[in-house]
């Protein structure tokens, strides 16, 4: 993860600052979906202060090194998730109550691999998101 990070950054011609290490370490340690705005008030209560740009800031930098993932694309902010390929898992957002659930679902994989194969696209990145009502919101 870490070495991972510190390539990319060197890429780019950008330190490894105390900021962007915490905000790193604090990514790593968030299970399932998160916001920027939570991982934020964790550093803020951890007494860290960081400030929520530097945050802002920090999150596209950990998905362009392929470190999470930016889900949850129709809602005013971005939800990151760990980015673990093995894992690969597609997205039902309820509209009422935010409620997300995660399924899997390997047909969908194939019928991907089709469409791609059919129009010889290399694809980079697959979001499937389905916007509606729970069961108890319905
Ligand atoms: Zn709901
Ligand atoms: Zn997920």
């Amino acid at each position: 993860m870490k070495p991972r990070f510190l390539n990319y950054l060197k890429q780019q011609g950008l330190k490894w600052t105390p900021e962007r290490e915490k905000v790193f370490q604090e990514a790593s340690a968030m299970e399932g979906h998160f916001e920027a705005e939570e991982l934020a008030y964790r550093l803020r209560k951890k007494g860290s202060r960081i400030s929520k740009a530097t945050v802002y800031r920090t999150l596209p930098l950990l998905v362009k090194a392929g470190l999470i993932k930016e889900v949850i694309h129709g809602e005013k902010h971005h939800h990151y998730e760990h980015n673990h390929e093995k894992n690969r898992h597609d997205h039902l957002i309820c509209l009422t109550c935010g409620k997300i659930i995660e399924f899997g679902e390997e047909s969908l994989r194939e019928i991907e691999e089709k469409i791609c194969r059919q129009h010889e696209f290399q694809p980079e990145k697959v979001v499937i998101e389905i916007f509606g009502y729970c069961k108890k919101c319905n």
